[in-house]
Protein backbone atom coordinates (compact mmCIF):
# COMPACT_ATOMS: atom_id res chain seq x y z
CA UNK A 1 0.00 0.00 0.00
CA UNK A 2 1.65 3.56 -1.27
CA UNK A 3 1.10 6.15 1.11
CA UNK A 4 0.38 9.29 -0.89
CA UNK A 5 1.53 12.17 1.02
CA UNK A 6 4.87 10.27 1.83
CA UNK A 7 5.33 9.55 -1.92
CA UNK A 8 5.36 13.04 -2.58
CA UNK A 9 7.74 13.38 0.74
CA UNK A 10 4.97 15.21 2.64
CA UNK A 11 4.05 15.19 5.93
CA UNK A 12 6.86 14.15 7.25
CA UNK A 13 5.31 14.12 11.06
CA UNK A 14 2.32 11.74 10.07
CA UNK A 15 0.37 14.15 8.86
CA UNK A 16 -0.19 15.79 12.38
CA UNK A 17 1.24 18.99 11.07
CA UNK A 18 -0.37 20.14 7.85
CA UNK A 19 1.77 21.77 5.19
CA UNK A 20 1.35 25.30 5.23
CA UNK A 21 2.00 27.72 2.73
CA UNK A 22 2.55 31.91 2.50
CA UNK A 23 2.87 34.44 0.04
CA UNK A 24 6.17 36.42 0.12
CA UNK A 25 6.86 37.72 3.39
CA UNK A 26 9.39 40.73 1.67
CA UNK A 27 6.93 42.60 0.18
CA UNK A 28 3.86 41.09 1.15
CA UNK A 29 2.66 39.64 -2.23
CA UNK A 30 0.97 36.08 -2.48
CA UNK A 31 2.34 35.37 -6.12
CA UNK A 32 0.83 32.12 -7.64
CA UNK A 33 3.93 30.91 -9.16
CA UNK A 34 7.14 31.94 -8.02
CA UNK A 35 10.42 30.95 -6.07
CA UNK A 36 9.04 28.55 -3.35
CA UNK A 37 11.31 27.93 -0.12
CA UNK A 38 10.26 25.68 2.54
CA UNK A 39 11.40 26.72 5.99
CA UNK A 40 10.43 25.08 9.29
CA UNK A 41 7.44 23.23 7.38
CA UNK A 42 5.91 26.44 6.12
CA UNK A 43 6.22 27.06 1.85
CA UNK A 44 6.63 30.45 1.40
CA UNK A 45 6.38 31.67 -2.33
CA UNK A 46 8.81 34.27 -3.00
CA UNK A 47 7.82 37.12 -5.83
CA UNK A 48 11.43 37.13 -6.94
CA UNK A 49 14.88 35.92 -6.68
CA UNK A 50 15.63 39.23 -4.95
CA UNK A 51 12.81 38.71 -2.18
CA UNK A 52 14.59 34.85 -1.96
CA UNK A 53 17.77 36.07 -1.42
CA UNK A 54 16.64 38.82 1.34
CA UNK A 55 14.57 35.54 3.43
CA UNK A 56 18.18 33.52 2.82
CA UNK A 57 19.77 35.55 4.97
CA UNK A 58 17.67 36.76 7.64
CA UNK A 59 14.71 33.41 7.46
CA UNK A 60 13.65 34.30 11.20
CA UNK A 61 13.33 38.41 10.15
CA UNK A 62 10.61 37.14 8.29
CA UNK A 63 9.32 33.88 9.06
CA UNK A 64 5.94 33.82 11.00
CA UNK A 65 6.30 31.29 14.13
ZN1 LIG B 1 8.57 39.89 -3.33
Amino acid sequence: MINIKSFFGFGKNNGEEPIRSAGDPVCGMRPAHGINIVHEGVTYTFCSEHCAEQFRKDPKRYAKS
